[in-house]
This record gives C-alpha cells, structure tokens and sequence, in this order.
C-alpha cells in the first residue's frame, strides 16, 4: 500500500475516453440507463452504479475514497458540511431513549445539538471531564450507545487519551465516535486506537484555503451502511463541485500540515517568553498537561496555538483591534492566520462558569497560524501585544 502523501494524490476517479490528467468534475443530478431492465436492476439493487446524485457521484465518490485510505477506514460518506456528518451520523445511529456520552469540550453547534435538538426526540447527552475516566464509566447507563470527543478540543486544546477511551467503549459496547477536524487525517488516526467512526469538517485544513464548507465520515462499514440509509432519503449529500475542490486540497494536506505545525510550534514557543502572554497551550509543548498523550496518538501538533493575554477581556478585545496581518474570522484551519477571541464572540453566551468548565478563561485568544512567513506572522502578534 501507497504511503499517505501518494494516496491523497493518486487515488483518482476512472480516467474518461479523453485521457484528462486532473480529475473532472461530474456535474449531474442523475445518469442515464441502457435500457428497461438496466433500470429495473439499478432500481432493485441488484447492480451497482450512479442512479441519482443524493445516493452517490463519481466525483463526491473520489473525495470518499481518499478519506477511507488516508483514516485508514473501511467504508465513508460525504456530506455538505461538518455539521451535516455530525448530525447525520447521530440521527442514523441513535433512537428515542438513546444516550450519548461526550466530552465536556465540543464544537459549539455539537453542543447545541445535545442540548437543544437531540433532547426534542429523547436523546440525551451526559458531559464528562476530558481525561476523568473514572467519571466517563459512572456516567455510562444501560441506555448509552455511543460515547463522542473531539481531541484536540476546539477551543480549549484539551488532548483526550484515543486509547482509553476505546478501551473504555469497548468494555461498554459502545460506538466509539471521533471528531478529528482539529488534526486531519494526517496528524492522527483515530480508527488505530479504536474509534468505530471518524468526522470530518472538510471546512478546515482539508479545504484549507476558506473557500467552501463539506464533511465526511469514515469507519466501520456497517455503520456506514446505516448511516447511507439514513442519508440517502434525508439529503445532506456533498455536491459534486465542492468534492472535487477538496478532493483537490487533498493533494496538498500533508504538506500543509507539515507547515501549519512548525509555524504554530514556532509562534507558541515566542509567544512563552513574552511578558503578556499569561500562559500558552499547545500540543507538542512540553508545558501542556496532555504533552505525553499527543505525542502518543499525533505525529505534529497542529496548526492552532490558544494562550491567555493578560488583562483579560479587555485586553483579548484590544488586541485583536491592534491587528494589521492577521484576519479576525469566524474560520479556521485557513492558509491565513486567523485570531479570534472566544469568549466575547463565539461563547459569549455562555455564562462564565459555564465557560471555565470548557476552558475557556476571559484572555483567551486562539490563533489558527496560516501558511504565510513565520516571520511576518509573528512580527504582527507582537506588535499588537504592545
Ligand atoms: C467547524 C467544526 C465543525 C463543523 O463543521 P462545518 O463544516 O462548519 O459545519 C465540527 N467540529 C469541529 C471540531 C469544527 O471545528
């Protein structure tokens, strides 16, 4: 088998009668059928191939195909957002009574599921603390079916042990379910330390050039099975355009990250020796509680670096109005570095325990380093930490 970099490049769909070297784009709703019976065969399943652009397309099929070989996962589905994979693996897998059990520290819309929309069909979720898994095992009631995280968490960079928490879903046969948007497929795989399913939002590092939203998920072919069925007739399919666009992208993740994770290291190890910075999280900093774990299930830290300016919100508002460079967005994982102040913009809402317990302190800010110089990047923090 092919090494990453190569796969992300040389998976392709069938090359057409005219020969093209880059991909196309197969834009159709529909495909036509030879004949009568084709058609019935197609209908009755009992031939495989293209009937309709909601079930499967060449093009969303190429982008799936690289997901599967880089996550190292059976079986995958694309859908039009992060959120759309999100929420239809959730809506596939789970019936009224069903539990989830989730770390505490979650993209925000995922939250807003578990708390606002999953508990209208009686779903419910139970928080637990990242890395308490003593309190992930108490919470666990004969009702609970799939246990989720996201590692690193958004925005707090809580690293979450893959392997135990496997360990503890296997114990409980629970569906183990991994949100890897922060690290991509080329950082870390979940699937080795037995996740059952992987998320994707392909908004961030795998576009990774802020030009349109997709998803995906990949695993275990028989929940992929199930999740089909479920998407099929629910509609959150990929279109044909944005595949091909991060289908494209794909070619150049590895590379990517490999930039993303040596600028972001760079900037997190200046950013601890300025007098404003409070503290700074990372990764693959040796400060960082989970230093061992990421070493053990990342091979880089990533491309997002948080640190605690000092002055607190004030201060947080202050600085991102100081800035000349860096772009204020409500985006990550682009190819320009991105600053944004959570807990006066996207956690606002949040009461402030509600945001201590997911990490997030007044002065946070978090920076998702781009792939502009190194050097310029960081002449723009530090002027506007003056
Ligand atoms: C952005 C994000 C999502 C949602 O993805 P969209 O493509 O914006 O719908 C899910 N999980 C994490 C960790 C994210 O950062």
């Amino acid at each position: 088998m092919k090494r990453k970099a190569t796969q992300a490049i040389r998976t392709q769909t069938e090359r057409s009668k005219f020969g093209e070297h880059a991909s196309p784009i197969y834009m159709t709703s529909s495909y036509v059928f030879e004949n009568a019976e084709h058609m019935r065969a197609m209908f009755a399943g009992e031939e495989d191939g293209n009937v309709y652009s909601r079930y499967s397309n060449p093009t969303v099929d190429e982008f799936i195909d690289k997901i599967c070989l880089l996550e190292n996962a059976e079986a995958g589905w694309a859908t039009a957002s992060g959120m759309a994979a999100v929420f239809t693996t959730f809506a596939a897998l789970l019936d009224a009574g069903d539990e989830v059990l989730s770390s505490r520290s979650v993209f925000g819309s995922t939250h807003k599921l578990f708390t606002q929309i999953f508990p209208k069909w009686n779903i419910h979720t139970n928080y637990v603390s990242v890395n308490d898994f003593d309190e992930w095992e108490e919470a666990i009631t004969p009702n609970t079916k799939i246990l989720y995280l996201e590692t690193p968490s958004n925005p707090a960079l809580d690293i979450v042990d893959l392997e135990k928490a496997g360990e503890l879903a296997k114990k409980h046969d629970l569906i183990y379910v991994v949100d890897n948007c922060f690290t991509t497929p080329i950082i870390q795989n979940p699937i080795d330390f037995g996740a059952d399913l992987v998320i994707h939002s392909a908004t961030k590092y795998i576009d990774g050039q802020g030009r349109g939203l997709g998803g995906a998920m990949a695993g275990k072919q028989e929940l992929i099975d199930e999740i089909e069925a479920f998407a099929r007739h629910s509609g959150p399919c990929l279109s044909p355009f944005n595949a091909w666009m991060l289908s494209k992208s794909l070619e150049t993740l590895e590379l990517r990250m490999e930039r993303h994770s040596s600028s972001a290291l760079e900037i997190a190890k200046r950013l601890q020796e300025h007098p404003s910075a409070e503290w700074v999280k990372y990764p693959f900093l040796e400060t960082h509680p989970g230093y061992e774990t990421a070493q053990k299930q990342m091979t880089m830290g990533g491309g997002i670096v948080t640190f605690g300016i000092k002055g607190g919100l004030d201060a947080g508002r202050n600085f991102l109005d100081a800035l000349e460079m860096l772009s204020l967005t409500a985006n990550l994982g682009d190819s320009r570095t991105i600053a944004t102040h959570p807990a006066s913009t996207t956690h606002s809402k949040l009461s402030e325990e509600e945001r201590q317990k997911v990490g997030i302190t007044q002065g946070l800010i978090r920076l998702s380093i781009g792939l502009e110089d190194v050097e310029d990047i960081w002449e723009d923090i530090e002027q506007a930490l003056g």
